[in-house]
């Protein structure tokens, strides 16, 4: 019972393209998703930051959004970006896309292959990075 309702759950969000075959959720998670890379810039106001991951085949992220700006890049596989309003971004790998601060989205692999991306975030000292709904939700309290 507990499954069934999760899985209703999963399919009342994100691309309504996607409903029907992506069921499974993966929040990205500490250790999960790799900081390969990080600076403070700006004297310290800003920090930009490279983070790595995979998503399994067929699998979906939380619905999430990040307090600064994030490029997405599609390292190998392919996967879709899918936005509140509908619009959903199909991304190849060796592209990529910009996806403003605050903008909630859904990151989807309908391949039955991994797909991995590298993200870099600009973000303030202390922000979460914000891969995972929960942090979506404590940054806006
Ligand atoms: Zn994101």
């Amino acid at each position: 019972m507990t499954r069934l309702v999760w899985v209703v759950v999963v399919a009342t969000i994100g691309c309504a393209s996607q409903r029907s075959t992506v069921a499974e959720r993966v929040p990205l998670r500490e250790g999960e998703v790799r900081v390969i890379a990080g600076a403070a810039l700006d004297g310290g106001t800003r920090k930009g930051s490279f983070y790595e991951f995979q998503l399994p085949a067929r699998s979906r992220s939380d619905h999430h959004r990040h307090p600064g700006p994030e490029f997405f890049y599609v390292v190998e596989g392919r996967a879709s970006v899918c936005y509140d309003d509908g619009r959903v971004d199909h991304i190849a790998a060796g592209d990529g896309r910009y996806i403003p601060a605050n903008v909630p989205h859904i990151d989807v692999n309908e391949e039955a292959v991994p797909v991995k991306v590298v993200v870099f975030l600009l973000l303030k000292p202390g922000e979460p990075p914000g891969f995972r709904a929960e942090e979506t939700d404590q940054h806006a309290r």
